[in-house]
């Protein structure tokens, strides 16, 4: 199993080469150079398995000979073990012909941990087995590191180091980060905004006397293992409704574009799904883009869904690649466009994605109206995130086909909005319940790269 970058510029790699490197070196996302294809008969017979299980069949053909059988098998279940639901994936029904996916059972409520989670397993089998090391450093707005610090806490063959504005994460995303007692995590509460924890991050990569000091590596959304592991549960959820014999559509809350990229890898590999819907906030270039072809960068506007707040949206290349017939050079000449503000995507490559993917958005007001209405009608205490994709998922419901959107964080994560909309304050779940009885753990520092290059330095002990 080969991986290309997206910019046909960079070596194809095997998997763990693909996962541990992220970025390719031309600036491009790595893809699998085909996709492996599960029969309607291979589909069938995952009905009643539990959710490792299927986990195992759909992502094994992906993994090559970078694990042997019985060693993903247990990577997977020490993956899953911590999470608060024996399904893993669990769905509920909203209302006829329409479903949530809750993907928020895992460790930090967030559905990266599905993600995180597995990738921290490979990481520390795939370092090991090469008697190797590494530094990861990540930046966040909240979750993507809570669910890192979360992954890698206590393994031998990684230190994690997580950048997050300080004073603009909500106090469980924080505490999530510095409560963890391991001394391989290090929570770094920078002084700036989200933007200038992502600066220094790319100032470390580029800064490649420091890069190879401390090994660095990144576990950011464009890291193929997690794209891998979130195809997985448009699986589980597909097959609980009928599927392959009958069809599922999808509604996913929408950011960096890698959840519903997952949806869209499922579907290439032989899945029935009917339409893949993007859902997004009012940041919304990417319902702009399939609505008119045009991808136009603007500014963020904070929302009360701040995970899906984003200015270009990293995942969506590999859409693109694929739109353009998987034309490397077309890619990277739209990348460099970007740079300059935007680009129009062809007619064709327009209407290639529009066979995929369909999109909707929701403002502020109607996603605090979606978490009042869900509560009052459909029994159901929906997060910002979720509610964004249960509103534009009722605007694609179809008698004949089942809807699942996709619900991407627990609402204990996002109270004020959720208690704004809902009069409630949701309880973190029992097995979390001292969160905020925890010592914290955190260094404060300025935003600064030779500041915080020496840090680091000095925690793994260089
Ligand atoms: C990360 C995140 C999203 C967006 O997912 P993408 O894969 O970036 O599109 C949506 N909701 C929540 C709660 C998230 O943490």
């Amino acid at each position: 199993m080969k991986y290309v970058s997206t910019r046909g510029q960079a070596p194809a790699l095997g998997f763990e080469e693909t996962m541990l490197s992220g970025l390719a070196r031309d600036g491009g996302l790595y893809v699998p150079e085909t996709i492996p294809q599960m029969s309607h008969a291979d589909i069938r017979a995952l009905h009643g398995l539990p959710y490792e299980e299927v986990a195992y069949r759909v992502m094994r053909p992906f993994v090559g000979d970078a694990f042997d059988d019985a060693t993903f098998m247990r990577l997977i279940e020490n993956a899953y073990a911590s999470f608060g639901h024996a399904a893993r994936a669990p769905l509920v029904q909203l209302a006829p012909g329409h479903f949530l996916a809750e993907l928020f059972h895992g460790p930090t409520l967030a559905f990266k941990d599905f993600a995180m989670q597995l990738i921290g397993q490979m990481f520390e089998e795939a370092l090991k087995r090469r008697g190797d090391r590494v530094t990861i450093v990540g930046a966040t707005s909240g979750d993507t590191g809570s669910a890192a610090i979360e992954a890698f806490r206590g393994l031998d063959a990684v230190d994690v180091f997580i950048l997050y504005p300080h004073g603009r994460v909500s106090e469980v995303q924080r505490r999530q980060m510095t409560t963890p007692t391991e001394a391989n995590v290090h929570a770094i509460a920078l002084d700036g905004h989200f933007d200038d924890c992502q600066a220094r991050l790319k100032d470390m990569f580029n800064h490649f006397e420091f890069r190879d000091a401390v090994r660095l590596a990144g576990v950011n959304s464009i890291n193929w293992g997690r794209v891998l592991a979130q195809v997985v549960y448009f699986f589980t959820s597909a097959v609980a409704l009928g599927a392959p014999d009958r069809r599922v559509s999808f509604t996913v809350p929408t950011g960096n574009f890698g959840d519903i990229f997952a949806g869209y890898i499922a579907k290439r590999m032989g899945l029935p799904i009917d339409k893949l819907v993007v859902a997004t906030n009012q940041n919304d270039i990417l319902h702009r883009c399939l609505s008119t072809g045009d991808y136009l960068t603007d500014s963020v506007a904070p929302s009360i869904s701040p995970s899906m707040d984003i200015q270009v949206s990293s995942n969506f290349e590999r859409a693109l690649f694929d739109a353009y017939g998987r034309d490397g050079a077309a890619i990277a000449q739209l990348m460099d466009e970007l740079k300059a503000g935007g680009f129009h995507v062809s007619q064709g490559a327009l209407e290639k994605l529009r066979e995929d993917f369909t999109s909707g958005r929701a403002s502020e007001v109607e996603t605090l109206a979606m978490i009042t209405r869900a509560h009052a009608t459909m029994g159901e205490l929906l997060c910002p995130h979720s509610a964004i994709g249960v509103h534009v998922a009722e605007r694609h419901l179809d008698p004949a086909v089942p809807m699942v959107t996709l619900a991407t964080a627990h609402p204990a994560k996002f109270p004020d909005a959720v208690e704004q909309a809902s009069g409630l304050r949701p309880p973190l779940p029992e097995r979390m319940a001292d969160l905020f009885d925890r010592p914290e753990r955190v260094t404060r520092a300025a935003n600064d790269l030779t500041e915080l290059e020496t840090l680091i330095k000095e925690r793994i002990a260089l």
